[in-house]
């Protein structure tokens, strides 16, 4: 199966050609995403990056990453997070305003992780907003 530019889908060459779309944009955000702690039921919202599941035009042209069902871990007990309320799900334009300390999964600049592009492992980056962008 081929992208729309062309490319190999899951190949190196489709990856590059998302992080051209993504860059100098890896750390604005378009969506929010509840995730549930499944023991003590806490709820975080996650921002997802450009280039993570959209923005609308990125996801027509196949230039995107998986979102991840699954969560980093709940902050309070350690427990496994996942998506939850998907009605509840917010989208938005591009915006560099993300709460400090928010949880986000972005593109990072370093690029996509190869090892994990389009797995159901997450194969960008989770990372607190305004914390060190490497
Ligand atoms: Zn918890």
């Amino acid at each position: 199966m081929k992208t729309k530019q062309g490319h190999e889908v899951s190949s190196k060459k489709h990856a590059r050609a998302i992080e051209d779309a993504v860059a100098g944009r890896n750390y604005m955000v378009h969506a929010k995403y509840l995730y549930a702690c499944n023991k003590c039921k806490e709820i975080e919202p996650i921002y997802l990056g450009t280039g993570v599941e959209g923005p609308d035009d990125l996801r027509a042209e196949g230039l995107y990453i998986a979102s991840p069902f699954g969560g980093p871990p709940c902050k309070e007990c350690g427990g496994q997070t996942s998506h939850v309320f998907f009605g509840s799900d917010e989208h938005f334009e591009l915006t560099s305003a993300v709460p400090t300390g928010a949880l986000c999964f972005i593109i990072p600049k370093s690029g996509i992780n190869m090892r994990f592009f389009n797995s159901s492992v997450f194969c960008g980056k989770t990372i607190r907003a305004n914390e060190a962008k490497k």
